[in-house]
């Protein structure tokens, strides 16, 4: 059973979604965490991009974030450092 890592409260939240606000006509769109796997590439800098997923402690408020594809994104954060590396030969 999950439980909030801060107060332990079984209460959460689950089904928000954290959103920007573009007023009443606006289109919503869903906010993400994103790696690029070279960052310092002109082009195709290859972003591997994740929506983050709310959970809400509904009793002291302590919010967590978590991916859906955190190997993924591990993944890319390595590709950063080999290209780093294939750039800057020691
Ligand atoms: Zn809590």
């Amino acid at each position: 059973m999950a439980a909030c890592a801060k107060c332990g409260s079984p209460t959460l939240i689950q089904s928000a979604q954290l959103t920007p606000f573009h007023g009443p006509h606006g289109l919503q769109q869903e906010l993400t965490v994103q790696v690029a796997k070279d960052p310092m590439a002109m082009i195709m800098k290859e972003k591997i991009r994740s929506p983050l997923k709310v959970v809400i402690c509904g009793s002291c408020g302590f919010v967590e974030f978590f991916v859906n594809n955190p190997g993924e994104l591990a993944a890319a954060e390595a590709q950063q450092q080999k290209n780093w590396d294939k750039r800057n030969p020691s």
